[in-house]
Protein backbone atom coordinates (compact mmCIF):
# COMPACT_ATOMS: atom_id res chain seq x y z
CA UNK A 1 0.00 0.00 0.00
CA UNK A 2 2.76 2.37 0.94
CA UNK A 3 4.51 1.69 -2.45
CA UNK A 4 2.10 1.94 -4.55
CA UNK A 5 1.15 5.27 -2.60
CA UNK A 6 4.92 6.34 -3.01
CA UNK A 7 4.94 5.15 -6.94
CA UNK A 8 1.75 7.31 -7.25
CA UNK A 9 3.28 10.51 -5.97
CA UNK A 10 6.18 9.77 -8.66
CA UNK A 11 4.27 9.74 -11.06
CA UNK A 12 2.41 12.94 -10.35
CA UNK A 13 5.28 14.74 -9.06
CA UNK A 14 6.76 13.97 -12.54
CA UNK A 15 3.87 15.71 -14.34
CA UNK A 16 3.67 18.83 -12.66
CA UNK A 17 7.13 19.84 -11.37
CA UNK A 18 9.93 19.86 -14.19
CA UNK A 19 12.41 19.82 -11.13
CA UNK A 20 11.32 16.15 -10.26
CA UNK A 21 11.97 15.60 -6.53
CA UNK A 22 13.47 12.36 -6.51
CA UNK A 23 12.19 10.16 -4.10
CA UNK A 24 15.43 7.71 -4.15
CA UNK A 25 15.78 8.64 -0.26
CA UNK A 26 12.19 7.08 0.70
CA UNK A 27 13.53 3.41 -0.35
CA UNK A 28 17.15 4.45 1.07
CA UNK A 29 15.57 5.13 4.11
CA UNK A 30 13.67 2.03 4.46
CA UNK A 31 16.04 -0.87 3.57
CA UNK A 32 19.62 0.80 5.00
CA UNK A 33 20.41 1.22 8.14
CA UNK A 34 23.91 1.78 8.73
CA UNK A 35 25.13 2.39 12.26
CA UNK A 36 25.01 5.66 13.60
CA UNK A 37 28.93 5.15 13.86
CA UNK A 38 29.22 4.78 10.32
CA UNK A 39 27.44 8.44 9.71
CA UNK A 40 29.38 9.89 12.37
CA UNK A 41 32.60 8.71 10.60
CA UNK A 42 31.36 9.64 7.01
CA UNK A 43 30.70 12.77 8.56
CA UNK A 44 33.75 14.08 10.05
CA UNK A 45 35.64 12.56 6.98
CA UNK A 46 33.89 15.26 5.14
CA UNK A 47 34.50 17.99 7.95
CA UNK A 48 38.36 17.07 7.84
CA UNK A 49 38.17 16.77 4.39
CA UNK A 50 36.42 21.05 4.12
CA UNK A 51 38.83 21.77 6.84
CA UNK A 52 41.71 21.25 4.39
CA UNK A 53 40.27 22.16 1.68
CA UNK A 54 39.41 26.15 3.48
CA UNK A 55 43.32 26.67 4.47
CA UNK A 56 43.83 25.65 0.85
CA UNK A 57 41.38 28.82 0.47
CA UNK A 58 39.56 26.78 -2.17
CA UNK A 59 36.08 27.18 -0.44
CA UNK A 60 36.63 30.68 -0.73
CA UNK A 61 35.85 30.85 -4.27
CA UNK A 62 32.45 29.14 -2.99
CA UNK A 63 29.52 28.70 -5.48
CA UNK A 64 27.77 31.99 -6.12
CA UNK A 65 24.70 31.07 -7.31
CA UNK A 66 22.29 28.65 -7.73
CA UNK A 67 21.68 25.81 -10.43
CA UNK A 68 17.85 25.11 -9.98
CA UNK A 69 14.52 26.44 -11.57
CA UNK A 70 12.85 29.50 -10.06
CA UNK A 71 10.86 28.71 -7.86
CA UNK A 72 7.50 30.60 -6.63
CA UNK A 73 4.85 30.15 -3.63
CA UNK A 74 1.94 31.58 -2.04
CA UNK A 75 1.55 31.22 1.70
CA UNK A 76 -2.27 31.11 1.92
CA UNK A 77 -1.60 30.93 5.79
CA UNK A 78 -5.13 31.09 7.75
CA UNK A 79 -7.02 32.95 5.36
CA UNK A 80 -10.07 31.96 3.46
CA UNK A 81 -13.84 31.15 3.14
CA UNK A 82 -15.54 28.30 0.53
CA UNK A 83 -16.09 30.93 -1.72
CA UNK A 84 -13.10 33.07 -1.08
CA UNK A 85 -10.96 30.45 -1.77
CA UNK A 86 -13.19 28.95 -4.39
CA UNK A 87 -13.06 32.54 -5.88
CA UNK A 88 -8.79 32.80 -5.47
CA UNK A 89 -8.69 29.59 -7.28
CA UNK A 90 -10.70 30.78 -10.17
CA UNK A 91 -8.81 33.67 -11.38
CA UNK A 92 -5.02 31.20 -10.71
CA UNK A 93 -6.74 29.22 -13.10
CA UNK A 94 -7.71 32.12 -15.19
CA UNK A 95 -4.14 33.15 -15.48
CA UNK A 96 -2.52 30.05 -16.27
CA UNK A 97 -2.20 30.98 -19.67
CA UNK A 98 -0.39 34.12 -18.94
CA UNK A 99 1.79 32.56 -16.71
CA UNK A 100 5.54 31.61 -18.00
CA UNK A 101 6.48 27.62 -18.25
CA UNK A 102 9.66 28.19 -16.78
CA UNK A 103 9.01 28.21 -13.08
CA UNK A 104 7.78 25.75 -10.20
CA UNK A 105 5.05 27.11 -8.56
CA UNK A 106 3.31 25.96 -5.19
CA UNK A 107 0.49 27.43 -3.21
CA UNK A 108 -0.45 26.17 0.29
CA UNK A 109 -4.10 27.05 1.35
CA UNK A 110 -4.78 26.07 4.77
CA UNK A 111 -5.64 21.71 5.84
CA UNK A 112 -9.04 22.55 5.98
CA UNK A 113 -9.17 24.11 2.03
CA UNK A 114 -6.24 21.57 0.99
CA UNK A 115 -8.13 18.58 -0.85
CA UNK A 116 -10.48 21.15 -2.66
CA UNK A 117 -7.27 22.98 -3.91
CA UNK A 118 -5.91 20.23 -4.91
CA UNK A 119 -8.95 18.55 -6.95
CA UNK A 120 -10.07 22.70 -8.91
CA UNK A 121 -6.55 24.28 -9.17
CA UNK A 122 -4.88 23.73 -12.01
CA UNK A 123 -2.27 21.31 -12.20
CA UNK A 124 0.64 24.24 -13.72
CA UNK A 125 0.45 24.78 -9.43
CA UNK A 126 1.50 22.55 -7.19
CA UNK A 127 -0.43 22.26 -3.37
CA UNK A 128 1.87 22.50 -0.41
CA UNK A 129 0.81 22.04 3.00
CA UNK A 130 1.30 24.84 5.62
CA UNK A 131 3.00 22.33 8.26
CA UNK A 132 3.21 19.15 9.37
CA UNK A 133 3.56 17.13 12.64
CA UNK A 134 6.09 15.10 14.25
CA UNK A 135 6.90 14.51 18.26
CA UNK A 136 9.23 16.80 19.99
CA UNK A 137 11.14 13.69 22.04
CA UNK A 138 11.77 12.19 19.03
CA UNK A 139 15.60 12.17 19.91
CA UNK A 140 16.62 9.01 17.75
CA UNK A 141 17.25 9.98 14.17
CA UNK A 142 16.49 6.36 13.63
CA UNK A 143 12.66 7.04 14.76
CA UNK A 144 11.88 9.97 12.22
CA UNK A 145 10.94 6.57 10.82
CA UNK A 146 8.14 5.87 13.19
CA UNK A 147 4.81 6.62 12.72
CA UNK A 148 3.34 9.96 13.47
CA UNK A 149 -0.36 9.05 13.04
CA UNK A 150 -2.24 8.42 16.59
CA UNK A 151 -3.46 10.15 19.41
CA UNK A 152 -1.96 13.55 18.78
CA UNK A 153 -5.72 15.85 18.86
CA UNK A 154 -5.68 18.56 16.46
CA UNK A 155 -2.70 17.54 14.23
CA UNK A 156 -1.88 16.39 10.87
CA UNK A 157 0.87 14.21 10.05
CA UNK A 158 3.15 13.62 7.10
CA UNK A 159 1.61 10.41 6.36
CA UNK A 160 -1.88 11.94 5.68
CA UNK A 161 -0.56 14.27 3.51
CA UNK A 162 1.44 11.56 1.63
CA UNK A 163 -1.58 9.57 1.23
CA UNK A 164 -3.53 12.74 -0.54
CA UNK A 165 -0.55 13.35 -2.75
CA UNK A 166 0.31 16.83 -1.61
CA UNK A 167 3.42 17.00 -2.71
CA UNK A 168 4.91 19.52 -0.55
CA UNK A 169 5.31 21.06 2.66
CA UNK A 170 6.06 24.26 4.11
CA UNK A 171 8.05 24.31 7.72
CA UNK A 172 9.63 26.47 10.16
CA UNK A 173 7.60 28.92 9.35
CA UNK A 174 8.40 32.15 11.61
CA UNK A 175 5.22 32.25 12.13
CA UNK A 176 5.29 28.82 13.73
CA UNK A 177 8.38 29.49 15.01
CA UNK A 178 7.36 33.00 17.20
CA UNK A 179 3.54 31.52 17.89
CA UNK A 180 3.17 28.32 17.81
CA UNK A 181 6.38 27.19 19.35
CA UNK A 182 7.97 24.94 16.69
CA UNK A 183 11.96 25.16 17.72
CA UNK A 184 14.67 24.40 15.31
CA UNK A 185 15.62 21.33 16.98
CA UNK A 186 11.31 19.96 15.98
CA UNK A 187 11.72 22.01 12.33
CA UNK A 188 14.73 19.83 11.71
CA UNK A 189 12.74 16.49 12.40
CA UNK A 190 9.86 17.67 10.78
CA UNK A 191 12.21 18.12 7.70
CA UNK A 192 13.31 14.80 8.13
CA UNK A 193 10.18 13.10 8.54
CA UNK A 194 8.38 14.77 5.75
CA UNK A 195 11.30 13.63 3.61
CA UNK A 196 10.92 10.53 4.14
CA UNK A 197 7.08 10.18 3.25
CA UNK A 198 8.03 11.92 0.10
CA UNK A 199 6.91 15.35 0.60
CA UNK A 200 9.48 17.82 -1.18
CA UNK A 201 10.22 20.84 1.71
CA UNK A 202 10.44 24.27 1.85
CA UNK A 203 12.28 25.17 5.31
CA UNK A 204 11.68 28.81 6.38
CA UNK A 205 14.54 30.98 8.45
CA UNK A 206 14.96 33.64 8.92
CA UNK A 207 16.05 36.97 11.48
CA UNK A 208 14.32 39.46 13.74
CA UNK A 209 14.53 42.92 14.20
CA UNK A 210 15.97 43.32 17.17
CA UNK A 211 18.75 39.81 15.81
CA UNK A 212 19.55 42.13 12.81
CA UNK A 213 20.16 45.16 14.61
CA UNK A 214 22.43 43.63 17.36
CA UNK A 215 24.40 41.67 14.31
CA UNK A 216 23.26 38.22 15.16
CA UNK A 217 21.75 37.11 11.64
CA UNK A 218 23.66 34.59 10.80
CA UNK A 219 24.30 32.74 13.90
CA UNK A 220 20.40 32.91 13.91
CA UNK A 221 20.07 31.42 10.35
CA UNK A 222 23.14 29.46 10.38
CA UNK A 223 21.45 27.56 13.67
CA UNK A 224 18.19 27.40 12.08
CA UNK A 225 20.37 25.20 9.00
CA UNK A 226 22.40 23.11 11.32
CA UNK A 227 19.39 21.70 13.24
CA UNK A 228 17.90 20.56 9.93
CA UNK A 229 21.37 19.52 7.83
CA UNK A 230 21.72 17.79 11.51
CA UNK A 231 18.78 15.50 10.86
CA UNK A 232 19.22 14.60 6.90
CA UNK A 233 21.18 11.69 6.67
CA UNK A 234 24.63 11.58 4.18
CA UNK A 235 23.15 9.42 1.94
CA UNK A 236 20.04 11.43 1.32
CA UNK A 237 22.51 14.26 0.11
CA UNK A 238 21.31 13.37 -3.67
CA UNK A 239 18.03 14.25 -3.39
CA UNK A 240 18.47 17.39 -1.34
CA UNK A 241 18.38 20.10 -4.30
CA UNK A 242 15.71 18.56 -5.36
CA UNK A 243 13.20 17.79 -2.23
CA UNK A 244 14.37 21.07 -0.01
CA UNK A 245 14.15 24.44 -0.39
CA UNK A 246 14.99 26.85 1.35
CA UNK A 247 13.23 30.09 2.30
CA UNK A 248 14.89 33.36 3.48
CA UNK A 249 12.01 35.11 5.53
CA UNK A 250 13.46 38.24 7.50
CA UNK A 251 10.94 38.47 10.28
CA UNK A 252 10.86 42.33 10.21
CA UNK A 253 9.47 42.22 6.70
CA UNK A 254 7.06 39.49 6.41
CA UNK A 255 3.20 41.69 6.77
CA UNK A 256 5.27 44.75 7.17
CA UNK A 257 5.30 46.09 3.86
CA UNK A 258 9.39 46.54 4.70
CA UNK A 259 10.82 44.69 1.63
CA UNK A 260 14.63 43.86 2.54
CA UNK A 261 17.41 45.59 0.00
CA UNK A 262 18.44 43.80 -2.95
CA UNK A 263 21.74 44.31 -1.01
CA UNK A 264 20.57 42.47 2.43
CA UNK A 265 19.17 39.57 0.39
CA UNK A 266 22.01 38.96 -1.80
CA UNK A 267 23.96 38.90 1.21
CA UNK A 268 22.04 36.43 3.33
CA UNK A 269 21.50 33.97 0.29
CA UNK A 270 25.30 33.67 -1.09
CA UNK A 271 25.61 32.95 3.26
CA UNK A 272 23.68 30.45 3.39
CA UNK A 273 24.87 28.78 -0.35
CA UNK A 274 28.04 29.32 1.31
CA UNK A 275 27.06 27.48 4.30
CA UNK A 276 25.74 24.40 2.11
CA UNK A 277 28.77 24.26 0.73
CA UNK A 278 30.91 24.18 3.96
CA UNK A 279 28.45 21.80 5.75
CA UNK A 280 26.54 19.95 3.24
CA UNK A 281 28.60 19.79 -0.08
CA UNK A 282 29.39 22.34 -2.97
CA UNK A 283 26.53 20.12 -5.17
CA UNK A 284 24.01 20.73 -2.63
CA UNK A 285 24.79 24.63 -2.50
CA UNK A 286 24.24 24.76 -5.85
CA UNK A 287 21.02 22.72 -6.53
CA UNK A 288 19.56 24.00 -3.40
CA UNK A 289 16.72 26.59 -4.15
CA UNK A 290 16.55 29.84 -2.04
CA UNK A 291 13.50 31.58 -2.05
CA UNK A 292 13.21 35.50 -0.86
CA UNK A 293 10.05 36.46 1.30
CA UNK A 294 8.90 39.28 3.15
CA UNK A 295 6.36 42.04 1.70
CA UNK A 296 6.99 40.76 -2.31
CA UNK A 297 4.68 41.62 -4.42
CA UNK A 298 4.22 42.68 -8.27
CA UNK A 299 5.72 46.25 -8.03
CA UNK A 300 9.22 45.32 -6.32
CA UNK A 301 9.30 41.45 -7.15
CA UNK A 302 11.20 42.30 -10.21
CA UNK A 303 14.33 44.17 -8.73
CA UNK A 304 14.72 41.87 -6.51
CA UNK A 305 14.57 38.97 -9.00
CA UNK A 306 17.63 40.27 -10.86
CA UNK A 307 19.77 39.03 -8.21
CA UNK A 308 22.01 35.88 -9.14
CA UNK A 309 21.32 34.32 -5.66
CA UNK A 310 17.25 34.48 -5.70
CA UNK A 311 15.79 31.41 -7.22
CA UNK A 312 12.56 32.58 -6.62
CA UNK A 313 9.98 33.86 -3.97
CA UNK A 314 7.69 32.90 -0.87
CA UNK A 315 4.62 35.10 -1.02
CA UNK A 316 2.25 36.33 1.74
CA UNK A 317 -0.61 38.86 0.90
CA UNK A 318 0.19 39.10 -2.83
CA UNK A 319 -0.18 35.21 -3.27
CA UNK A 320 -4.19 36.40 -2.33
CA UNK A 321 -4.56 38.21 -5.47
CA UNK A 322 -4.85 35.87 -8.78
CA UNK A 323 -3.05 39.24 -11.16
CA UNK A 324 -0.66 39.95 -8.74
CA UNK A 325 0.48 35.93 -7.75
CA UNK A 326 1.01 35.38 -11.53
CA UNK A 327 2.94 38.66 -12.48
CA UNK A 328 5.25 37.63 -9.19
CA UNK A 329 5.66 34.05 -10.44
CA UNK A 330 6.87 35.81 -14.23
CA UNK A 331 9.93 37.28 -12.35
CA UNK A 332 11.29 33.98 -13.41
CA UNK A 333 11.72 35.83 -16.46
CA UNK A 334 13.38 39.17 -15.15
CA UNK A 335 15.87 36.95 -13.14
CA UNK A 336 16.98 34.02 -16.35
CA UNK A 337 17.65 37.15 -17.95
CA UNK A 338 19.37 38.86 -15.31
CA UNK A 339 22.19 35.89 -14.80
CA UNK A 340 22.22 35.11 -18.19
CA UNK A 341 20.43 31.47 -17.93
C1 LIG B 1 5.03 34.85 4.35
O1 LIG B 1 4.06 34.70 5.08
O2 LIG B 1 5.76 33.90 4.15
C2 LIG B 1 5.26 36.16 3.76
C3 LIG B 1 6.38 36.36 3.14
O3 LIG B 1 4.26 37.10 3.92
P1 LIG B 1 4.17 38.53 3.18
O4 LIG B 1 4.51 38.33 1.73
O5 LIG B 1 2.78 38.98 3.39
O6 LIG B 1 5.18 39.42 3.84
Amino acid sequence: MMASVAMMMRAAAATTIQTTPSYSHLTARKTMTPSARTRKNHRMDNNNNNNRRRRRGELLQIVSEGTGRFIVGGNWKCNGTRESVKALVEALNKNVPNIEKNCDIYCCPTFLHLPYVKDNLNERFNVCAQNSWVEADLVDPEHHYDSTTGAFTGEISAEMLEDLQVPFVLLGHSERRTLLGDTDEIVGKKVAHARYHGLSVVVCVGETLEERENGTTFDVIFKQLKAVAKEIDDREHSSWGSSVVIAYEPIWAIGTGKVATPEQVQEVHSKIRSWLAENVSEDVAKATRIQYGGSVNASNCADLAKLSDIDGFLVGGASLNGDDFAAICNASSVHYKAVGR
